[in-house]
């Protein structure tokens, strides 16, 4: 695994406890508990130093004093957007077209991106590639505007195919959670998506059984089946057969469940904003730029 290079390695309490700080995000332990979450593994995510960066080969255009020759046109990778360059309304008038490398097989296919009002919510960023050599396709979502001041926890009760339909914008900061499955996945497993909650459920599977697949060798049966059962009891779900909670849960605040009856509270939905503890403020990379004013006041 390329990761193995940046990874540090520090034998904390002699076979008591393993921490590994890998820079470059890619470094994985095996849950023998999937799909449920691992009592025994913490993972917390961490914004980079420029050192690390530099480490890893990343360096902003400002540090090298050049522009890099990728901006400069309008081929490969993201093209830097100068300001002026659109106005607000363009963006929200038209569908930005520019070249990127297919995630997939990595020939160069369009990304689209658009501005999107979400009713009752706020602007995002939706960005979807389609691959016409391998077919793949993607949609990511970015808040337009920053973090919220708050965390949000949103409970969704599914209980028919009405609920199926509500839109939901995940953004890429939100885990999701289904407690009547015991089933939680990261944020990052599932990233920023604008879909409904039936595309989250799909999502969800589809995450579960690739993350089966990974480990269809080395996995114990135990955990074979616990992966089999997992994926029949969301079917189950899936055909309308078996009601659930779904929970989104947001420490960046910036995700959205459709109400059937805006402005009225919502029976299926159940909003609830929170404190960010000094772990999530950490994960999203906040305390680094609140040094000055940081009161460390929770854990
Ligand atoms: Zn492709």
């Amino acid at each position: 695994m390329c990761c193995v290079l940046a990874c540090t390695f520090i034998d904390v309490f002699m076979l008591v406890e393993q921490v590994f700080e890998d820079i470059s995000g890619k470094f994985f332990v095996e849950n023998p508990y999937a799909p449920q979450k691992d009592p025994r593994t913490e993972v917390v995510r961490f914004v980079r130093n420029t050192d690390q960066d530099h480490i890893l080969g990343i360096y902003s255009s400002s540090k090298v004093g050049v522009e890099p020759e990728i901006m400069k046109t309008n081929s490969g990778l993201l093209r830097k957007i100068n300001e002026n360059d659109f106005t607000l309304e363009d963006l929200h008038g038209e569908v930005l077209q520019f070249p990127t490398p297919c995630p997939n097989c990595g020939i160069e296919c369009q990304t689209n991106m658009k501005l999107t009002n979400v009713p009752h919510f706020k602007e995002v960023v939706i960005m979807a590639t389609n691959c016409d050599a391998c077919g793949h396709r993607s949609n990511e979502v970015k808040s337009g505007c920053g973090i919220e001041e708050k965390g949000r926890r949103i409970e969704v009760k599914v209980r028919s195919r009405e609920d199926f339909s509500r839109d939901v914008l995940k953004s890429e900061t939100c885990s999701l959670e289904v407690p009547e499955l015991d089933l939680s996945v990261g944020p990052y497993a599932v990233g920023g998506r604008f879909t409904t909650v039936e595309g989250l459920l799909v999502a969800m599977k589809e995450q579960v059984t690739s993350q089966g697949a990974v480990f269809i060798d080395s996995a114990d049966d135990e955990t074979k089946n616990r992966i089999s059962k997992f994926v029949a009891e969301l079917d189950a779900v899936l055909e309308g057969n078996r009601e659930i909670t779904l929970v989104l849960d947001d420490p960046a605040g910036n995700s959205y469940v459709q109400s059937f009856t805006h402005p009225a509270p919502d029976s299926g939905i159940t909003i609830t904003d929170y404190e960010r503890t000094y772990a999530h403020n950490e994960e999203l990379g906040l305390n680094a730029m609140n040094v000055d004013n940081y009161e460390k006041n929770d854990n």
